[in-house]
């Protein structure tokens, strides 16, 4: 399982952030390159193969949003971003900015490599950063809001559907409890990581109505919840 050592640019005003970050990315095996400001970001992914950007929203010479804009128009180099207001969750979330992942401040280094990892496997060998097809079995209809699973239509809640619908989009990534809170509820304040849980849960029932042996939201520990991608 021992691939080649990859490049990870770390984009990160913060000193004790980043440092953190390196050493992590670097016990991992990875080759962390640290820059301070987006246009620093930008010039190394001109001049080198960078697997994979850890980008903070909050820079100081332009905001993450727009390096992130800048890079997709020349690379298609996935982009994590770390984010320190919920604010700016929700402009990710929406992923207009085509973003693959992100992780909020204050977030664990075994968190952050950990999704590095799960990006990196999603992305490899699909051409960057497109999600993967919508996997065998399910069918999505969203202007009904309708969820088929091995041909059987999904009789689901608001919330349900929505939480289905946001693992559906991008078939193995890893969203934590929180991310798909964020998602998936109006007023994600008022919900809690065990109400996530608790929706995970009926969900799986209603999916074994249809498919009694498939299984097909997987559980990681510490990290989520994802859905198997094939
Ligand atoms: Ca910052």
């Amino acid at each position: 399982m021992s691939a080649p050592r990859q490049t990870i640019l770390v984009v990160e005003d913060e000193a004790s952030i980043a440092e953190t970050i390196t050493y992590a990315l670097q016990t991992e095996g990875f080759i962390p390159v640290w820059k301070r400001t987006g246009r620093d970001a930008l010039a190394i992914l001109d001049t080198q193969p960078v697997a994979l950007v850890v980008l903070d929203v909050g820079l100081p010479d332009q905001s993450g949003f727009d390096v992130c804009r800048e890079m997709r128009k020349r690379h298609e180099v996935p982009v994590i971003f770390l984010t320190a207001r919920s604010g700016e969750v929700d402009r990710i979330v929406g992923l207009e900015l085509g973003a693959d992942d992100y992780v909020a401040k204050p977030f664990s280094p075994r968190e952050l490599t950990a999704r590095v990892r799960a990006v990196l496997r999603r992305t490899s060998g699909n051409g960057g950063t497109k999600s993967p097809a919508t996997p065998a079995g399910w069918t999505h209809d969203e202007g009904r809001c309708r969820i088929t699973f091995h041909g059987q239509p999904l009789d689901l809640t608001r919330n349900e559907y929505r939480l289905l619908a946001a693992l559906l989009a991008t078939p193995g990534r890893v969203f934590s409890r929180e991310q798909l809170m964020a998602t998936a509820w109006e007023d994600p304040g008022a919900a809690l990581d065990r109400t996530v849980d608790a929706h995970i849960k009926t969900v799986r029932a209603k999916l074994r109505l249809a498919a009694p042996d498939a299984d097909p939201i997987l559980t990681h520990r510490g990290l989520g919840y994802s859905l198997r991608d094939s």
